[in-house]
């Protein structure tokens, strides 16, 4: 599984230079789980987060851990720019259809996590992430490093998943522009995995993820492959 191993390169490429603080895994260190959406009222929250979040998956060796680049929680006073990125190394499914349907189920957990005091708003169609915090949250000690460990925790329960990195960005020297386009290349890669799973359209010249199939290696190896040809 090496279709997102060129924009990770280029993810890590991007962040070098820009001061960071590393954070082992610790599972116990976790910030409580809500269990459920919650609503956090303008007048209970103490900033808010928007940007990108995203995940990006390999096979190759992913040390467990967070990453904060930029300002922790406790150190945000007014509404900022953020990214969030996590790195995934898994066991190589048997075939296409197990792949897809692992990178499915981890894109799944992006929802299924309610970090107490920290209302995320994403959409199933968009890679836009928001954050509310609350002011009690931030009173109680939420940060980046507990959230990072909730959110490892809850990937870990998928055994395909052997390692995890977290990296948050508040910092306003990144260039949240080009997490964006990121995002959304990572995003296309999967719709293309998608689209070779189900479709029997081997035409190169009219489809229209040939630019997809053009630059990640192996995509177009891996449809004519997945119907024997
Ligand atoms: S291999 Fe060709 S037909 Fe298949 S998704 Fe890529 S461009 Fe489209």
């Amino acid at each position: 599984m090496e279709f997102f191993d060129s924009i990770i390169k280029e993810a890590l490429e991007i962040t070098r230079g820009l001061s960071e603080v590393n954070y082992e895994y610790n599972a116990v260190k976790a910030w409580k789980d809500a269990g459920g959406n919650q609503v956090i009222l303008q007048k209970h929250s103490a900033f808010e987060l928007s940007g990108t979040g995203f995940n990006l998956v390999t096979s190759s060796s992913v040390e467990d851990g967070i990453t904060v680049i930029g300002s922790e929680l406790a150190d945000i006073k007014k509404d900022c720019k953020f990214t969030r990125i996590t790195i995934l190394q898994i066991d190589e499914p048997e075939d296409q259809q197990k792949t897809y349907n692992l990178i499915r189920k981890i894109e799944y957990v992006k929802y299924h996590y309610f970090p107490d005091g920290y209302m995320i708003r994403t959409s199933s169609r968009s890679h836009k992430e928001a954050v509310r915090v609350s002011k009690d949250a931030v009173k109680k000690g939420i940060s980046f490093q507990n959230v990072g460990n909730l959110l490892i925790n809850k990937y870990k329960e998928i055994s395909a998943v052997k390692g995890v990195r977290v990296i948050f960005i508040t910092s306003p020297d990144a260039d949240h522009r080009a997490f964006e386009d990121m995002a959304e290349k990572s995003n296309s890669i999967t719709e293309t995995l998608n689209h070779i799973m189900n479709s029997v359209n081997f035409d190169c010249d009219t489809c229209n993820l040939k630019p997809i199939c053009d630059e990640v290696e192996g995509m177009r190896e891996l449809h004519f492959k997945s119907r024997g040809m």
